[in-house]
């Protein structure tokens, strides 16, 4: 107990004690006691209410010296005040701090609920992508970039996907956006300038598709020439193979700049709009038939476990299989088996490639999509093959919203999934009316 809390129970035991005392005197102790503790009572009272109206008033004086249980309590409560004041500066001040910091950086920060509406920016955000802090809060953020990407990465919950959209402030600008969860239910939705690198990955996609274009006739020239020697039959015999070999290397680069040409294109365009409904069990089956024509492969086996279409272009699907299909081929020996399979559930639809050969090595793997990516470079130029097919893979899946999953183990042969997601995908395609 403190020293205060002593002093205050023994004035009112004193005070009691003297009212029963002078009671006493009058023969009524009970009453005398009676009126010394509505004394205290009333004075305690009054005490609370000056202390109540020093802490409306904010006039302190009357408690500010003694050494009574009130002064004391108003001693502890500007003590606390000044605490929560000093601490409430420091915040401020670390708030001011932060604003500031945020406000330094280059890139845009927003800050989004659950229901991706927009609860602070700084600075760069503004600049960036046109948001202004005061206006645009509570709205939400996809109604303000419009742009179907991004809405969709703000579905996603993906931290590590991030896509490019068109800047809604400078006109040829892109903004690179990355949604991090934050807090309990907030995101962070970051956003970047990378026009220079958009800009220079056009450059380097312009300069390979001219450059391609460029080559490509001189190469028929050279091509033609050298099939009018080949056809020559008073051609030295020593220069038959020699031709022969120059007609297969001019092949070989013819094909190399188509699928140069072709990649250039696919990373050039965004995403498959077309609402063609492909016919994947038909296309597996035709592709199984134009390589059943070539002698000493595997087998191949269509597996077509779904009736469900695909919505995109149909020609690009058929690279797919057409890519995926003559590596499982090049990569199997001839007892080994090749299965293609179309199947759908709820999560969306997979176009599987699966084969009993050589496998890959885990570490090339993530590698394998990777333009001119080869694991054994010698093997694969004889074989004709030219480091793009994957690559195009990729792109045309990414085209489709569609993603590759390669498995493999050396020696246990490899699986190439295509996933696709449920959007993709048509279960009942709509019947056209004539
Ligand atoms: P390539 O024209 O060389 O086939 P790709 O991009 O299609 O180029 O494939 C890249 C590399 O991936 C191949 O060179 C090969 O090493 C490896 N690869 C692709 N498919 C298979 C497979 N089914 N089995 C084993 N290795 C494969």
């Amino acid at each position: 107990m403190s020293d205060a809390a002593k002093k205050l129970l023994t004035g009112i035991i004193l005070v009691l004690a003297g009212g029963a005392a002078i009671g006493w005197l009058y023969g009524r102790p009970e009453i005398g006691l009676l009126i010394a503790a509505l004394f205290a009572l009333i004075w305690q009272v009054r005490q609370l209410l000056n202390f109540d109206k020093a802490l409306r008033t904010d006039d302190f004086e009357d408690f500010r010296y003694g050494e009574g249980i009130w002064e004391q309590m108003f001693s502890r409560f500007s003590f606390e005040r000044e605490r929560a004041s000093r601490r409430k500066n420091a915040y401020r001040q670390l708030l001011r701090e932060i604003r500031k910091s945020t406000n330094a950086m280059p890139d845009g920060a927003v800050i989004l609920n659950e229901e991706n509406e927009i609860v602070a920016c700084n600075r760069a955000a503004k600049a960036l992508a046109g948001l202004k802090r005061k206006k645009d809060r509570g709205q939400r953020v996809d109604n303000i970039l419009r742009d179907p990407e991004l809405t969709s990465l703000l579905q996603a919950d993906d931290k590590s996907r991030t896509v490019e959209i068109a800047s809604p402030v400078v006109d040829g600008n892109w903004l690179n956006c990355r949604v991090v969860p934050y807090g309990a239910d907030q995101k962070l939705l970051l956003l970047r300038d990378v026009t220079d690198r958009m800009r220079l990955s056009k450059m380097r996609r312009d300069f390979v598709a001219n450059a391609s274009h460029e080559l490509r006739s001189p190469l028929t020239v050279i091509s033609g020439y050298l099939d009018s020697l080949a056809d020559d039959e008073q051609m030295p015999p020593g220069w038959v193979k020699p031709v022969e070999q120059m007609q297969g290397q001019a092949k070989r680069m013819r094909q190399i700049l188509g699928e140069l040409l072709e990649l250039s294109r696919l990373e050039g365009a965004g995403t498959v709009e077309e609402d063609e409904y492909v016919d994947v069990s038909a296309l597996l089956e035709r592709a199984k038939l134009a390589f059943e024509g070539h002698a000493n492969i595997a087998d191949i086996e269509v597996s077509a476990q779904s009736t469900a279409r695909l919505s995109g272009s149909a020609a690009e699907i058929e690279t797919v299989i057409v890519n995926l299909l003559s590596n499982a081929v090049r990569f199997t020996p001839n007892d080994g088996e090749i299965t293609l399979t179309w199947r759908s559930n709820s999560d969306g639809a997979d176009l599987v490639v699966t084969d009993t050969g050589e496998g890959i090595d885990p570490e090339f793997i993530p590698r394998l999509t990777e333009r001119f990516f080869r694991i054994d470079k010698g093997r694969s130029r004889e074989e004709g093959g030219t480091g793009l097919g994957l690559a195009i893979v990729k792109h045309v899946l990414a085209r489709h919203d569609a993603e590759l999953i390669i498995t493999s183990e050396p020696g246990e042969g490899s699986e190439f999934r295509c996933h696709f997601p449920a959007k993709r995908v048509v279960v009942a395609p709509p019947v056209a009316l004539s």
